[in-house]
């Protein structure tokens, strides 16, 4: 979903920051949303196919027949049939500690996660969409609340950071494999995603935010700058504590996946959240490739000797 033109008035975060840093922000970062939108703003509504809507595929009908999504199987040994189709990823929760304020998720990742290997949640065929509730389906973990629910305080805290000059931090512990957010913004091609890099570093650099990762439908390339989400804010660290995976949001493969961020650890409360920009992403150059190869960008991070190389890593194939 598309907000409004004053991210301020809507962000789901906790905002500390000086009236400088804010004015400075929200001119460059005029929109936000929580999904990807097609470049300009225009939201990516993906249209099942006729086929897939006349049988009524692909989804689940654990709801129509009174069940549940469940990872679990029922007492009649069922469990939703989209996670059985492609994979129980989830496990339950550790016990809640009395001084956890930890509240929304119900299950977090089972790791180590395959790398790259994309998560795939009810969609909007599955018989629980119609359902007003989330309690009626556990594999909707990265999709946003029906808006009528009522919004929970905000878990996670924009501040300014010593890696860069803005970043992110959880306000609440998060278990091992534990939702953090998603990476939204404007969709765009490799090469529009080349053409915005080259034109930032020509214009001086002040930031470069495209997210981008291969995945089995192709790359995804992610640009949150001015219309975005709040995953524009995690810094980048060779001592990671997230890590992003694609999702699919209908249980198919043929979507554009969105990018959801993932607890790789247990991270306490008031640490800044951090993933790894190279993250098994760097390739070998082609040979004979033209390479427009950017200044190397000194990293901030504070992984410390012997883990920082010093230098941000840099995906060559982009
Ligand atoms: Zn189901
Ligand atoms: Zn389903
Ligand atoms: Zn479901
Ligand atoms: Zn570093």
């Amino acid at each position: 979903m598309i907000y409004t033109r004053d991210p301020s008035l809507v962000l789901p975060l906790q905002i500390d920051l000086t009236e400088e840093e804010r004015e400075k922000l929200f001119e460059v970062w005029t929109v936000y949303t929580d999904d990807l939108v097609h470049p300009g703003g225009e939201e990516l509504v993906e249209i099942p196919t006729e086929e897939e809507q006349e049988n009524e595929i692909p989804g689940c009908s654990c709801c129509a027949e009174g069940r549940i999504c469940s990872r679990e199987p029922d007492a009649e040994g069922r469990s939703c049939e989209c996670i059985e189709d492609y994979g129980q990823f989830f496990i339950p929760p550790p016990p809640k500690s009395p001084t956890s304020s930890s509240s929304s998720s119900s299950r977090v990742l089972s790791l180590p996660h395959p790398p790259h290997l994309p998560l795939v949640e009810c969609g909007p065929l599955c018989a629980c969409a119609s359902r007003p509730s989330s309690s009626s389906c556990q594999n909707r973990l990265t999709q946003p609340q029906p808006s009528s629910s009522i919004q929970p305080p905000p878990t996670l805290r924009l501040h300014s950071s010593s890696i860069a000059s803005l970043g992110i931090s959880t306000l609440v512990h998060l278990p091992k494999g534990s939702f953090v957010c998603t990476y939204d913004g404007e969709l765009i091609s490799t090469v529009e995603a080349r053409r915005r890099w080259e034109k930032q570093e020509e214009g001086g650099g002040g930031g470069n935010y495209i997210f981008s990762m291969k995945t089995s439908n192709g790359r995804v390339n992610v640009d949150p700058r001015t219309i975005g989400g709040i995953g524009r804010f995690l810094n980048h660290s060779h001592s990671p504590n997230v890590f992003p995976l694609p999702v699919h949001r209908t249980p198919t493969h043929r979507t554009v996946p969105r990018i959801a961020f993932f607890a790789l650890r247990e991270v306490n409360a008031g640490e800044e959240l951090v993933w790894d920009y190279g993250d098994g992403e760097e390739e070998e150059e082609e040979e004979g490739k033209a390479t427009t190869r950017p200044k190397r960008v000194k990293c901030f991070c504070d992984a410390g000797e012997g883990i920082c190389s010093g230098w941000m890593p840099f995906d060559e194939s982009l």
